[in-house]
């Protein structure tokens, strides 16, 4: 029997497994797909959750897969007005005064990588669970794969299974909240952006061609990720990206795609991210629009909570009630002001704050951050914030 079954080999999952077997915890993984996904979601890591990346023991073979960056550039489509800002006030401030640009699979791997040198941990893919039975002394959890149904227990299990989670909903639990009338399309596009003026993330700020565009790594691959609406056929988004491609790069056609993906967005939460013996984790728990990256920051900052939360209950040291507070916590922390921002972030980059005044008064603000060092340091403290202090 293991202590702690992780259910989901995505980012939130390997890294909370990653902290509890570095616990001494013994922790088993158990992932539905034959490998870990690498469709283009989160990119960028903000500066915040160096820290935690660097007690785990990845943050330098984090960095050598990615780069550090810390120049930004709001970009207004309709005026050509470009707002830069830079990271640089945060020297003396913070440990690590940098963004760190990485594919969330290539955190994932090296979490893996690090989870499998450790004793005690074992990492199951190709196994779906279906069935989750939680009794008296521990959870019963059953997987369907490759050669049929297996039965694993564990004192505990954490769910992590991204934001249609099958453990949510086998523990009983809701996700409510709302989901976006628009979709994101997520491309990894090779085009040289910075040879026609973009910062390494550029925020380009417009109420029909927003988009978030942001260098992935030194081979010249991007992110750009737009906005359409879901009503548009999903099946036929790659018809329409040229046009969108054309508002946002006018006159330069000479990109080539690598991947692509629509999303539909969510600003949803589930009731509570603790039931008896199950416990949530990033975006089985919570999910947010992606506009400012705070969705995987906030499921990392969930598993930092977690990991020594969770191991101190295993080896006895604290009562369970402990797992309520994180779940209290990370619940406030999303609701009141992951959820909120990002949907601010939102508002801004893809409606321009419905334009007009609005859009000025925004402006204005983003303005000062370019021109004020005390106000845009003030600012960039915000992603600390979303951190839970020690349980
Ligand atoms: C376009 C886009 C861009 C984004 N950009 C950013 C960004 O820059 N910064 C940021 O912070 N966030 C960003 N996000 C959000 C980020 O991608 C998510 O918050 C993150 O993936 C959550 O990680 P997770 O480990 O909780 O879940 P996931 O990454 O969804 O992983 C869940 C895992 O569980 C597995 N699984 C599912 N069901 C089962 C089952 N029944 N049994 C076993 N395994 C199962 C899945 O196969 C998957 O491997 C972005 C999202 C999108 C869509």
């Amino acid at each position: 029997m293991d202590d702690v079954i992780v259910v989901g080999a995505g980012p939130t999952g390997l890294i909370t497994a990653l902290g509890l077997a570095r616990s001494g915890v013994r922790v088993r993984v158990i992932e539905a797909e034959p490998h870990i996904i690498n469709s283009p979601r989160a990119a960028v890591y903000h500066w915040s959750v160096l820290d935690d990346i660097e007690k785990l023991g990845i943050l330098d073979e984090a960095e050598s897969s990615g780069f550090r960056k810390q120049d930004y550039t709001y970009h207004v489509l309709r005026t050509g007005e470009r707002i830069p800002y830079s990271l640089e006030i945060l020297e003396g401030h913070a440990r690590h005064p940098y963004n760190l640009h990485l594919g969330q699979h290539q955190l994932a791997e090296i979490a893996l990588r690090a989870l499998r040198s450790l004793p005690n941990t074992s990492v199951d893919f190709n196994a779906r669970v279906v069935q989750l039975d939680q009794g008296d002394d521990g959870v019963t959890v059953v997987s369907d794969g490759a050669t049929g149904e297996q039965a694993f227990q564990a004192n505990w299990v954490v769910g992590a299974d991204g934001a249609g989670s099958t453990v949510r909903a086998l523990a009983g639990l809701t996700f409510d909240g709302m989901t976006w009338p628009e979709r994101f399309v997520a491309t990894n596009v090779f085009f040289d952006f910075e040879r026609y003026g973009f910062a390494r993330t550029t925020q380009l700020i417009d109420g029909r061609h927003g988009a978030i565009i942001a260098k992935l790594n030194n081979d010249g691959l991007w992110r750009c990720t737009y906005m359409e609406e879901a009503t548009l056929p999903e099946e036929t988004f790659l018809e329409r990206l040229p046009e969108a491609f054309a508002a946002i790069i006018p006159g330069k056609n000479e990109y080539r795609i690598d991947r692509a993906a629509p999303y539909r967005m969510h600003q949803r939460s589930a009731p509570r991210y603790r039931t008896g013996r199950v416990v949530l984790v990033g975006d089985a728990a919570h999910a947010t629009n992606p506009t400012g990256g705070l969705g995987l920051t906030s499921g990392l900052f969930d598993s930092f909570a977690l990991y020594p939360a969770l191991a101190s209950v295993v080896h006895g040291r604290r009562q369970e009630d402990l797992l309520d507070r994180y779940s209290e916590s990370r619940r406030s922390i999303f609701l009141e002001r992951v959820s909120p921002q990002a949907s601010a972030n939102k508002q801004l980059i893809y409606h321009a704050n419905g334009g007009g005044e609005r859009l000025e008064e925004a402006l204005q603000g983003i303005r000062r951050l370019s021109t004020d060092a005390e106000y845009r340091l003030q600012r960039l403290m915000y992603t600390k914030t979303l951190a839970t202090p020690p349980l």
